[in-house]
């Protein structure tokens, strides 16, 4: 089983954050050198043509990076490109296991342990005075009453 994630899906992981960005900036230039050429007619035209290039590339890289992206983080099957449970499972498992590993963290800041002994601890009212005792106390702490 793979404990961690393999080198390549981690270029994979990089290269498709590259693509997105560059993606995200050539679809973004099209609305700046839009703004900056606003009222500009002289070359509408090929503004125009190279404005609807750019989106089109730039959303085409766009996407195409969070798709390799993906794969990259989580696998071939793990992203559901192929179908294969199993392989998903293990392509998944240092993601599983990080949850795993957060909420038993998370369960030892709060002190709480699974199989540990109850400390559950039941007082019970002194009949005398009122004083909360614990509850196998013959005598009450407070006025030493009898419980
Ligand atoms: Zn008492």
């Amino acid at each position: 089983m793979t404990k961690q994630i393999t080198e390549q899906r981690k270029s994979a992981y990089y290269f498709g954050m590259i693509l997105m960005i560059i993606g995200g900036l050539m679809f973004f230039s099209v609305f700046i050198t839009g703004a900056m050429n606003f009222g500009n007619f002289s070359n509408f035209q090929a503004d125009a043509q190279s404005s609807m290039l750019r989106a089109i590339g730039g959303m085409a890289l766009l996407i195409t990076g969070v798709i390799i992206r993906s794969i990259g983080a989580r696998g071939l099957a793990g992203s559901g490109v192929v179908l294969d449970p199993e392989k998903a499972r293990q392509e998944l498992e240092p993601y599983s296991r990080m949850a795993g590993g957060m909420v038993k963290d998370a369960l030892d800041e709060a002190n709480v342990s699974f199989g540990g002994k109850a400390e559950k601890v039941i007082m019970i009212k002194c009949p005398a005075c009122g004083k909360l005792n614990e509850e196998d106390s013959k005598f009450c702490q407070e006025c030493s009453k009898q419980m």
